[in-house]
């Protein structure tokens, strides 16, 4: 098949903070250095019409993003430092009231002393969908090509060094034949392509198995979240509040939280995460969240709300230790995709934006030398060891580690990291998916005690009412994006053992068993087009047979203000 051919200075993949940041930090390199030879003041050769590419799979840049997000303007400030006097800064509220509080079966109590790493007052409260088109817009008036509604399939390789990376095809019939609106994906070639695909990135996964960068690193850790945003009555919602809460309703086994902060005008959001480590096979973070909704304590700071948009992603929590080495020949990776989030804070958007920035600071050097080999872009390491990013995740190396025995020791373990130090030595920890338990180990009965929650479509909503709130499609006439190696699995051993948990975990009901026309046997359907790109079933999965992969581009949830 002829496919057409583009080639790019450097290519980004992922429209996230950190290739947004990315992009913009090389764009005023370029302009800068161009500049200062123009004037003589500096030696060399300009970099002439520079073409910086940055694709992303979701119908427009912001689509899939989404977080709390309390933003830490730690990396904001360096690279756009007058944004908090620029009128389009998509500002959603600043904080003015910061708590943490704990909660009981029915009770609520507030912590007495929060740490100072934690505190929020005076930081902006971000949609980060919104955050990330004003990046978008901000890199695209200085030059970026943006290329949203396409995804990167594969990676193209020279020998051992990335060499580009082919978008997918478009107009393939469910069985994988070409359409009549068939058109082949094209080969985006760049001597430097930057990975920031967030969390569980397909070609970084790629990236790192075939380079071997995660040697001697622990595993990448998640959880999943869930989040809401509730319309509040007029005129409700007075402040700024950034609340984050423990306790209710997750166990004492199980490792998670929730976040709830007011946003612009009568709006707030809602969002509880969960490890994706948890033992009990059952975990469903989507009914989580609606069972913490009923706590009187949520119910009071909601009261009269509605939930008007929904959405669900995974976040990394394995800290330092799960960092792989972030280059090799003509690549490099960033943000999410490099497990940039610091798990004490639960905070990465600023991370993962000076992780983007150095790394154009290195294909800057780069293009100027005219070499994208390992030995050059190494320097994009070297200037992370160097920055305050490795500084604040080293201070939390060990947090998820320190949680692998359950939430008390867990939090006695961090207070003596906090006031003690974390240790010289990174300590190690399996992955998630190693963690579940079967139904009979976890639920004493062999089985899980179905928990009613009742739905009025408001407030309280079941998981497809969500889903639909997410704005999610997906062409239907395309192979599915789910990939299970063997189905067999899910009918009989999956069943029989864990009772097929995805049908718990996926937080946008994808998967559901349903019976056999001619035998009545239950057996996996996977509704695809529902899918929201979180990425748990793939990390999750206790049989390790669920393939994500990108569906035709320009699917998937349409986020907009989440
Ligand atoms: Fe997330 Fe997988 Fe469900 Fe899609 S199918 S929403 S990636 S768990």
């Amino acid at each position: 098949m002829q496919r057409e051919e583009m080639p790019v200075n450097v290519l980004f993949v992922g429209g996230g903070p950190a290739n947004l940041a990315g992009a913009i930090r090389l764009m005023d390199l370029i302009t800068g250095h161009n500049e200062a030879i123009e004037a003589g003041s500096k030696q060399g050769e300009a970099i002439q019409e520079p073409t910086i590419a940055l694709l992303e799979k979701g119908s427009g840049i912001g689509s899939h993003q989404l977080s709390g997000a309390v933003l830490d303007p730690l990396a904001l400030d360096e690279l756009i430092p007058d944004w908090r006097t620029r009128d389009d800064f998509p500002l959603e509220r600043m904080v003015e009231r910061d708590e943490m509080v704990f909660l009981t079966g029915t009770g609520a109590i507030k912590a007495p002393w929060v740490p100072a790493e934690m505190h929020n007052h005076g930081k902006p409260i971000i949609s980060l969908g919104l955050f990330c088109k004003w990046l978008a817009g901000i890199a695209e008036a200085k030059g970026v090509m943006m290329l949203p509604s396409f995804s990167g399939v594969d990676l193209l390789w020279d020998g051992d060094a990335v060499r580009g990376v082919r978008t997918g095809d478009k107009g393939v019939g469910p069985d994988g034949q070409p359409l009549d609106n068939f058109e082949p994906g094209m080969d985006l070639t760049a001597p430097i392509t930057i990975l920031g695909e967030g969390t569980r990135g397909h070609l970084s996964r790629k990236l790192i198995e075939r380079r071997g960068l995660d040697k001697g690193r622990n595993p990448m850790a998640y959880e999943v979240g869930c989040k809401e945003i509730i319309e509040l009555p007029a005129g409700s919602v007075t402040q700024g509040f950034a609340i984050h809460g423990l306790g209710y309703p997750l166990d004492m086994q199980t490792f998670g939280g929730w976040f709830c902060y007011s946003m612009a005008g009568d709006k707030a959001c809602i969002g509880l995460l969960v490890a994706c480590d948890a033992k009990d096979p059952m975990m469903d973070c989507h009914h989580l969240l609606q069972k913490l909704k009923t706590h009187p304590y949520i119910r009071k700071l909601l009261a009269g709300g509605k939930v008007v948009k929904y959405g669900a992603k995974t976040v990394t929590i394995g800290g330092w230790g799960s960092v792989p080495q972030l280059y090799t020949d003509g690549a490099m990776l960033v943000g999410d995709s490099a497990s940039f989030l610091n798990p004490f804070r639960i905070k990465g958007i600023h991370l993962s934006m000076k992780s983007g920035m150095l790394a154009a600071e290195a294909a800057f050097e780069a293009l100027v030398r005219g070499e994208a080999s390992a030995a050059v872009l190494k320097r994009y390491q070297d200037a992370l060891d160097a920055s305050w990013v490795r500084q604040e995740m080293e201070f939390s190396k060990n947090f998820h580690a320190g949680f692998e025995g359950g939430i008390i020791s867990g939090m006695i373990k961090t207070g003596l990291a906090y006031f003690f130090g974390p240790g010289s030595t990174i300590k190690p920890f399996s992955a998630d998916f190693e963690h579940m338990k079967t139904l009979k180990a976890y639920y004493a009965s062999g089985a899980q005690i179905e928990e009613k929650l009742e739905y009025d479509g408001k407030y309280i909503v079941d998981k497809l009412t969500d889903v639909f709130l997410s704005g999610t499609t997906h062409d239907e006439h395309q192979p599915a994006h789910l990939k299970i190696a063997d189905t067999e699995v899910c009918a009989t051993t999956c069943k029989e053992q864990f009772g097929n948990p995805c049908t718990k975990f996926c937080p946008a009901q994808v998967y559901n068993m349903v019976p056999n026309d001619e035998t009545g046997r239950l057996e996996m359907r996977v509704d695809f087009s529902n899918c929201v790109h979180c990425k748990t079933c793939d990390i999750r999965d206790p049989y390790q047979q669920i393939t994500w992969v990108p569906p035709q581009a320009g699917g998937g949830p349409e986020y907009g203000q989440m």
